[in-house]
């Protein structure tokens, strides 16, 4: 690692700790719009680890999780680098919207080009000065809009060091997902970049608990690679890859009557909910067809023929992985009365 580190052109010493922006593009007024990112550098040399949130504008959850990172006093004592990223889609973040203004998702922009669309300008940015210049990357997501997820992270676990990754951020929901075209983790990986995807949550909304276990699993990382001390290392939780995942969606259009969250525990042939018309009528039950874990749940009541409902995931111990979720929910309730 080079003595300096510069990222935008701004250079960053060792010991030092900079808040740089990355100049992306202008608004129609000609406003400057540019990615905020704050750089914090140990004095000693370790893993350079970028946290980004809102690739997907509207997706809030993370930028809450890294400001509380920045609030930590252990990082007077930590070594490497941590590059923070709160808000990377800053002009869906001010649109409340998922999407750049052209309706192009960021996170099936990358690597990006520099003289591509928007969405692919901002992704080659985010490449060059941020992920080329890191050895590991953590990705906050949420459900989208109407959505909510299980806290859960999904990563490749065909990559060793990534899987290593996804048992030290310690939540207990994993899911082995392929790589999108496109994605931030796909360049990432190409890159030989390790790199996890964390999502819980809905758009738009903070949700304390999902803000926690991430805030959580975003240190037990940095101490898990040497970054910050291992002294207060907790017992490391089990973690639990799901063997596949579907997607329950409603056979017709209509209102949802939801009888079940998101960390349920089902099974096979078990009622999850009804769809009816305005008056109450029954159109149909919504039945699981697995036994599994609700990862993803819909919170809009009023559906279409083919919308998705419930996103469930098949386990090996399906009991086991809901008897840990609501471990974690537990000591996260305990802690707020300590
Ligand atoms: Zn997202």
């Amino acid at each position: 690692m080079a003595a300096v580190l510069k990222i935008g052109g701004i250079p960053i010493k060792k010991g030092e700790r900079k808040k740089i922006q990355l100049s992306v593009s202008n608004l129609y007024d000609g406003t400057d719009l540019s990615i905020p990112v704050e750089v914090i550098r140990g004095k000693e040399d370790g893993p350079i680890l970028f946290i980004s949130g809102a690739i997907h504008g509207d997706e809030i959850n993370g930028t809450e999780i890294i400001s509380r990172i920045l609030k930590q006093r252990s990082l007077k004592r930590m070594k490497g680098t941590l590059i923070a990223v709160p808000v990377v889609n800053v002009f869906g973040f001010n649109m409340l919207s998922r999407y750049l203004p052209d309706r192009r998702d960021l996170n099936r922009s990358f690597p990006g080009t520099e003289n591509g669309s928007l969405a692919s300008r901002v992704a080659q940015i985010f490449m060059k000065e941020i992920v080329k210049n890191c050895t590991h990357g953590i990705d906050l997501h949420t459900g989208a809009v109407h959505r909510n997820n299980l806290p859960q992270i999904r990563a490749d676990m065909s990559h060793t060091e990534t899987k290593q990754l996804a048992f030290e951020f310690g939540v207990p929901v994993v899911l082995n997902s392929s790589i999108r075209d496109g994605s931030l983790r796909e360049a990432a990986r190409r890159k030989n970049i390790p790199m996890l995807l964390f999502e819980g949550g809905e758009a738009l909304r903070f949700d304390e608990k999902v803000i926690q276990i991430g805030l959580q699993g975003c240190l037990s990382v940095m101490r898990s690679i040497g970054m910050l001390s291992k002294k207060k290392l907790a017992e490391r939780r089990e973690v639990f890859i799901a063997w596949s995942s579907h997607w329950l969606r409603s056979p017709v259009s209509g209102l949802f009557r939801k009888l079940k969250e998101v960390g349920a525990h089902i099974k096979e042939g078990e009622k999850l909910g009804q769809i009816t018309d305005q008056f109450g009528k029954s159109l149909g039950d919504i039945i699981s067809p697995y036994e599994g874990i609700i990862v993803g749940e819909l919170k809009l009541p009023l559906v279409n023929g083919g919308d998705a409902l419930y996103h469930i995931a098949s386990f090996h111990n399906t009991r086991k992985v809901q008897k840990t979720i609501k471990q974690i929910e537990e000591e996260i309730f305990q802690s707020f009365y300590d």
